[in-house]
């Protein structure tokens, strides 16, 4: 019986972990629950899962969880960062699902991959931020990194298990990394200014959490995500392909040096990368149905558009500039994405903000995570006075 930790239990990634769990309750047991703010979801999934802890981030949020929820039920209410970073290091944890939106997720993913966990990782903006020092606290404690992000879920399916991290050895030519191209992938471009926050997070396949479409709808969730496979597969962006694939059903692609190329397909549907990252290198049913190809007919494949999308360029220019570039690249996103979906930015002025954050702060030698934690509270207070002054 393998103990899991949820980090992020009430989101779309956490909800659908929920699923595949409760799938196999002779395999996973549910150690601890985790949230921000919502406390009513996460009472009536205390109840469903009965983990043995619960905590929630927000300490006021905490309060009210240990009030509400009855003694007989048996769990532990915790709260804070230190909540966090305990359930993700406890000793009977076996897995954590890292899937807590944005830079918040970091230090408790980080106590997860430094305590030997086999770390779920959807959480991209931890890796992004932290890049080789993450990687680096993996190996030292021998934590197992399996990613959910369903491309790089795709991406490590298509890799020999033996060479994840070793591009050369596998014989590995490139990456093609797909996109769905997100909701205004033919939107015309003078029509994108007056996009709304509604409109922005109506992906036309995914079903996700806020942040994520509107990222996927700029197109910034892929310049993460390309930062995130350098740093998984240990190569660079000049290896890795962008394709936009509108159906979203092949998930990424490996091309080999003798010409093959090997592809993950899949309904868009995460519990697949959950369910295979949860249970590998073995398979478990994760409630997704077959595919019908034929109802599909054909798959199509395109160019990104970077004039129309700039954030995916700018992510790339941030991963080869190094250092702490991708910190503000990331942060000047988050706050981006939170003025946009609190109605004072326009859709077109997220990149805006985020190109001024990479002007005004010079990167630095990303030496210790002191440092990224401090560029990261550092870029969110620049990137707040830039959109004042924006809006
Ligand atoms: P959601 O917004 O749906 O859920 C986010 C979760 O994180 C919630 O449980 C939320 O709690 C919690 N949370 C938010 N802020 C904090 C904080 N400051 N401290 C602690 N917990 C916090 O996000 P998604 O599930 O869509 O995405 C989660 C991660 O997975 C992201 O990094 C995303 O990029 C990645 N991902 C998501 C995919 C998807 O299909 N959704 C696909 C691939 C990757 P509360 O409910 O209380 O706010």
């Amino acid at each position: 019986m393998r103990q899991v930790t949820l980090l992020g239990a009430t989101g779309s990634i956490g909800l659908n972990t929920l699923d595949v769990l409760a799938r196999h309750p002779d395999r996973f047991a549910v150690h601890a629950l985790t949230a921000n703010r919502q406390v009513d979801p996460m009472i009536r999934l205390c109840f469903e899962h009965k983990p043995r802890y619960a905590v929630m981030a927000d300490p006021d949020a905490a309060r009210e969880l240990a009030e509400r929820l009855p003694a007989g039920l048996g769990v532990t209410v915790l709260s804070g960062c230190e909540g966090l970073e305990q359930v993700a290091s406890a000793e009977t944890v076996d897995v954590v699902m890292a899937a807590i939106v944005g830079g918040a997720g970091l230090r408790p993913t980080l106590a997860a991959a430094r305590a030997g966990k086999r770390v779920l990782l959807a959480n991209k903006e931890a890796l992004v931020m932290s890049g080789a020092l993450f990687m680096d606290a993996v190996a030292e404690s021998g934590a197992e990194l399996l990613p959910i992000d369903s491309e790089h879920n795709a991406i490590f399916q298509c890799l020999p298990p033996d060479h994840i991290r070793d591009p050369d050895g596998a014989g590995v030519r490139r990456i093609l990394l797909t996109a769905s191209g997100g909701p205004f992938r033919e939107t015309p471009v003078a029509s994108l200014a007056s996009v709304t926050p509604e409109q922005a997070c109506a992906h036309p396949n995914w079903s996700m959490g806020q942040k994520i479409s509107v990222d996927s709808a700029t197109l910034m969730n892929k310049g993460l995500e390309l930062i995130e496979a350098c740093w998984l597969f240990n190569t660079g962006p000049g290896r890795i392909d962008v394709h936009v694939h509108p159906e979203s059903i092949i998930h990424s692609m490996v091309e080999y040096l003798d010409g093959s190329i090997l592809a993950q397909l899949g309904s868009p549907d995460m519990r697949t990368p959950i369910a295979n990252g949860l249970a590998w290198p073995e398979r478990i049913d994760a409630g997704v149905g077959s595919l019908d190809l034929f109802e599909l007919g054909r798959f199509r494949f395109e160019r990104p558009d970077e004039d129309r999308f700039p954030c995916l360029t700018l992510a790339a220019d941030a991963f080869r500039l190094g250092g702490t570039a991708p910190v503000v690249l990331n942060a000047a996103n988050e706050v981006a994405v939170r003025a946009f979906l609190n109605g004072h930015l326009k859709f077109t002025d997220i990149p805006v903000i985020i190109e001024k954050a990479l002007e005004r702060q010079a990167p630095v030698a990303a030496e210790s995570f002191e440092v990224i934690f401090e560029q990261d509270a550092q870029a969110r207070q620049l990137a707040w006075s830039i959109v004042e002054a924006q809006a």
